[in-house]
């Protein structure tokens, strides 16, 4: 009968022991794991890095980080280079 006693106090001690790690656990593999999968769900969109735009000059795509940039009536046009803009400004 003692052997009995001493085993359910193992199960019940095994049983709250659980219950109480196991908020724990999943805790750190909340904490582990990357809080905002975010950017990379829905695949590529349209507005991020990556979208080029047009040289009205010469019809080229080129990246705005790259690209030659000039304001004309407060619109920003890009041009893939100077001499393309140099273009767009002499008939514009
Ligand atoms: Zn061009």
């Amino acid at each position: 009968m003692r052997l009995l006693l001493s085993l359910f106090a193992i199960v019940a001690a095994f049983l709250l022991l659980r219950s109480l790690l196991e908020p724990l656990v999943k805790a750190i593999v909340a904490f582990l794991t990357p809080a905002s999968p975010r950017p990379h769900a829905g695949g590529p969109s349209p507005g991020t890095v990556g979208e080029l735009k047009k040289d009205p000059v010469c019809g080229t795509f080129v990246a705005p980080e790259l690209a030659v940039t000039q304001s004309f009536h407060g619109q920003t046009l890009h041009f893939c280079s100077t001499k393309c803009r140099d273009e767009y400004a002499r008939t514009a």
